[in-house]
């Protein structure tokens, strides 16, 4: 049988000559011949096909959203009604689990800008999807945007960094991190600082100020971020710390002072922990090294030519002239497609590309040495180096120091080496997803100095559902096309169908076994 587009492409024929493998395209309209209405039964039919497709998913993903919260977060919506709510109670239309789960769905949507709850997220569909996923019994229409401003503007940022603490442990409890423990033992934790917003105006007293050398001001907000990594790609932030001004201060805040604020945050709000820092060259330094050998931490900590210069130099003297031993070479060949250029004849046809083969080498070299002694036995350094080529392009040079504790040997210096270099899923994944991924992080949510910093939380929690849906097994890939079309379906899934929940869910198991690396 013939498809449509066969015989779209045999009625051309009728007009004028194409090339042997020449396809039509779906949007061409040049067909006038006796087919038409073969081709146009067979056009319906073929839409009425993807229109079934579209009918079979029905709500899908809102039900995936659904399933994964209920799945690791069981007391989600209790957590959510445990918030204090300052609003007048006798007068609230819409519970304080409503309008959360509303601003967690703009997030989710990835829908960037608080005016879109008003102007898209309305529709019997949308509140029905609501209702059952946030369980106010009453309701009847979505809260416009401004009634989610006024609830975050009341909530207290403190008790929705419980929440995301209580599902980071949830998520620890539930062993879903469990095969991704360094040594088996410690979890991963890359922190570093980020910009959140600039203004060229002083936007609250906390803001932070910067002044070039022709006196323009700007002024901005920052935070630090410390987020779980994987090396497949996890990026599970689990607490954050404003880089901000006190009332009269005398001193800026800086990212250092507030990394020794968070180390002890970190201690507090995870007391058992075993964790492995990841940092960058910045924070390389003694104070920091003590800092985390008080709060029973390990680390991995970029080591650069510029920071403690002194013992950068000496202990690199010591590497060149004993270091030699401890070196592990590998190299590793793979046989990729070879991009070949086609020319326009070639693109016309649009014949499948059939690319030759060549054969990709890796080298990689690992070197360590561990306990070089410094400043008469007082301080002790382990140090580990990891230098890749692709092909002979330099693509990994690294230098690390590692702590004691973290036993660097000949047997640990490669997955030691893989996990120092995953300091990076923070900037790619983490940050850099949150500020150009959709999730739209440097856009003002809000004017409001406190509200600011709720939508802040919402996002990082937005972030944190979408990477469990993105990189579990519910997820089918193939129907979706790919993980960044989620959002966008996930929307229209909450807009023209209504999910329905099971009363008692299957048992089912989330393997976060997407890949990235
Ligand atoms: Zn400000």
């Amino acid at each position: 049988m013939l498809c449509a587009r066969g015989l779209k492409r045999r009625s051309i024929n009728v007009g004028r000559k194409l090339l042997a493998n020449e396809r039509v395209h779906e949007r061409d309209d040049a067909i006038k011949s006796g087919d038409d209405q073969d081709i146009c039964k067979n056009d319906r039919k073929s839409k009425a096909g993807s229109r079934t497709k579209e009918e079979e998913m029905k709500g899908q993903l809102v039900e995936t959203l659904s399933t994964t919260v209920n799945h690791y977060f069981p007391k989600f919506n209790e957590w959510l009604r445990r918030l204090t709510d300052e609003r007048n109670q006798g007068a609230v239309r819409y519970e304080r689990q409503t309008i959360f789960w509303t601003a967690l769905i703009l997030m989710l949507t990835k829908r960037g800008s608080r005016k879109k709850i008003t102007d898209e997220m309305g529709g019997e569909h949308f509140y029905e999807n609501v209702r059952i996923l946030s369980g106010q019994e009453d309701l009847e229409r979505m809260p416009h945007g401004d009634t989610v401003e006024y609830l975050c503007m009341r909530l207290k940022e403190e008790e929705l960094e419980e929440i995301e603490v209580k599902m980071i442990r949830s998520l620890l409890r539930s062993r879903a991190l469990e095969r991704y423990r360094l040594s088996q033992r410690y979890h991963t934790i890359a922190i570093d600082g980020c910009h959140v917003h600039s203004f060229d105006y002083e936007h609250c007293k906390q803001c932070l100020v910067q002044e070039d050398k022709n006196g323009n001001k700007r002024w901005f907000h920052m935070k630090l971020q410390a987020s779980l990594v994987t090396p497949t790609g996890l990026c599970l932030g689990i607490t954050s710390e404003w880089i901000e001004n006190e009332q009269n201060y005398v001193k800026q805040d800086c990212e250092l002072r507030a990394f020794y604020r968070m180390i002890k945050k970190i201690r507090r709000l995870y007391p058992r922990l075993p964790i492995c820092v990841l940092l960058d060259a910045l924070y390389a330094g003694q104070p920091t090294f003590e800092l985390l050998t008080e709060e029973r931490m390990q680390w991995i900590v970029v080591f650069k030519e510029g920071c403690m210069s002194h013992i950068y130099n000496w202990v690199m003297d010591v590497k060149r002239e004993c270091g030699s031993e401890n070196v592990i070479e590998e190299t590793e060949e793979q046989e990729i497609e070879k991009r070949e250029r086609r020319s326009h004849e070639e693109r016309l046809a649009r014949g499948a590309t059939q690319n030759s083969k060549r054969v990709q080498v890796k080298k990689t070299t690992y070197s360590w040495m561990a306990g070089i002694e410094y400043d008469e036995d007082r301080n002790k350094f382990n140090i580990m180096t990891c230098k890749e080529e692709v092909d002979g392009h330099k693509t990994c040079d690294y230098v690390w120091l590692v702590s004691d504790g973290l036993n660097l040997n000949e047997n640990t210096v490669k997955q030691l080496a893989q996990r120092g270099r995953c300091r990076w899923k923070i900037e790619n994944e983490g940050i850099n997803i949150q500020k150009n991924g959709g999730y739209q992080l440097k856009h003002l949510y809000s004017k409001d100095e406190v509200s600011i910093k709720i939508w802040i939380k919402i996002l990082d929690l937005a972030h944190l559902i979408n990477q469990l849906i993105e990189k579990g097994s519910l997820i089918n890939i193939k129907t979706i096309g790919s993980i960044r079309n989620i959002a966008q379906r996930m929307f229209e899934h909450f807009r023209y169908f209504t999910f329905q929940k099971s009363s008692s869910p299957p048992r089912i198991q989330i393997r976060l076994t997407w890949d990235t690396s």
